[in-house]
């Protein structure tokens, strides 16, 4: 891809203000241009603290803005159009947990109008750690995007099956059991993609009764809940705190996503589909 289209990491869109709350790439689990929603553009704010994040620290003087956020999707819907690239997917993701931001229901609403108007093929996405779930406001709002006409795409990180993998992998002050119990009730009223890391934590892999415990839950969510997918992904980028974090051999994760298919079929659930990402 060429052009008018920018497409590479966002830490190439951050010296101007509309590149860095919009920005094009070319995402691997989209297949083809998704456009992503940066509604941290002037540092990281998260309610995880993943050793494998890839979000350098930074500070920039620039100020999210809804308007400014309309302006750059519209103007990279266009170029996408004037390339004859089709838009796959509209992203909010970017430098922290979306849901955390002042502005995330109003910028989710204009990215639906925009994306409607503009883009009616692209699936709007939410690429989320799950803790907005424990706010009501939130639960509601997501419940109705995602399970309304709207349509919304939430990929939702779950990484660990036991309170011990879930501090070491992301490290949050959310309790882990509240988290679990929220995204529980969240799965039986709109559907979701899980989306699952799998990397070695100080060189070493989940205990075996962590990858147990992991593949009980999922397969219990899928059995109960709206699951369309299950993710499986390793650590394909640098991050800050590498190598505290590092990538498994492919054949890992293979490995862990057939135990995973196995227990699926078991539990009668095996149209969910199990996809890695090494
Ligand atoms: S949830 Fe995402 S943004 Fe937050 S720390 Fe983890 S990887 Fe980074």
């Amino acid at each position: 891809m060429s052009g008018a289209i920018k497409i590479g990491p966002v830490e190439n869109h951050r010296g101007r203000e509309e590149g860095a709350i919009v920005y094009p790439v070319y995402s691997r689990r989209s297949k083809g241009l998704s456009v992503g929603i940066n509604l941290f553009p002037d540092r990281k704010v998260c309610s995880f603290d993943c050793p494998y994040c890839e979000v350098f620290p930074f500070a920039q003087d620039i100020v999210f803005s809804v308007e400014v956020m309309e302006r750059a999707l519209k103007a990279a819907i266009a170029n996408a159009h004037a390339e004859n690239i089709p838009v796959r997917d509209i992203c909010f993701s970017g430098n922290g947990e979306p849901t955390m931001s002042p502005h995330f229901a109003t910028a989710l609403e204009a990215a639906l109008r925009i994306r409607d108007e503009h883009a009616p093929d692209a699936t709007l996405v939410l690429i989320t750690n799950g803790t907005g779930l424990l706010n009501d406001r939130t639960f509601d709002l997501l419940r109705c995007f995602a399970a309304g006409p709207a349509a919304l795409a939430i990929w939702l990180k779950l990484d660990a099956g036991t309170p011990d993998w879930y501090a070491a992998m992301d490290r949050s002050a959310v309790p882990y059991d509240a988290l679990t119990a929220r995204i529980r009730q969240f799965v039986t009223l709109a559907p979701v993609t899980i989306q699952t890391m799998l990397c070695a934590i100080d060189g070493k892999e989940a205990p075996p009764e962590e990858a147990a415990a992991w593949e009980y839950l999922v397969t219990e969510l899928a059995a109960a809940g709206k699951i369309r997918s299950i993710q499986l992904y390793g650590k394909a980028r640098p991050a800050p705190e590498d190598p505290l974090a590092a990538a498994l051999p492919a054949s890992y994760l293979e490995h862990r996503a057939a135990s995973l298919r196995t227990a699926l079929d078991e539990a009668n659930s095996n149209t969910v589909p199990v996809e890695v990402y090494p």
